[in-house]
């Protein structure tokens, strides 16, 4: 990988990672409000609320720390190249996809939703 797409790589991760924090920001667990819990369906649907809510955070969490090993890679030489059998990952792939830790062979294998 040449020193231009690390340049291209690095500029999409950090504005990856921006977007991810400002998602953060905004999912923010809200204390459960006294006044809600006047009713049955008011009570349910704050549940439901905090649920995705904490879904989402989790969704957010795996994400970010995959664009920080991603960013990590780039300073140790090795993005671009899978972390688990070493061969060069897709450019296509890392386009699409500049946190990929795996070439799209292992990631197969790798459970849904994992990066790493
Ligand atoms: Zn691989």
């Amino acid at each position: 990988m040449d020193e231009s797409s690390r340049q291209v790589a690095r500029a999409a991760l950090i504005e990856e990672r921006e977007r991810l924090l400002a998602e953060q920001r905004e999912t923010t667990i809200q204390a459960p409000d006294p006044m809600t819990y006047g009713s049955q369906a008011a009570a349910a649907s704050q549940v439901f609320a905090q649920q995705r809510d904490l879904a989402l955070r989790d969704h957010n969490e795996i994400q970010l720390a995959a664009v920080d090993a991603a960013l990590a890679r780039l300073d140790a030489g090795t993005y671009g190249t899978c972390i688990t059998c070493g061969k060069q990952i897709g450019a296509a792939r890392l386009e699409a996809l500049p946190a990929a830790a795996h070439c799209i062979d292992c990631q197969k294998k790798v459970p849904a939703g994992r990066y790493r």
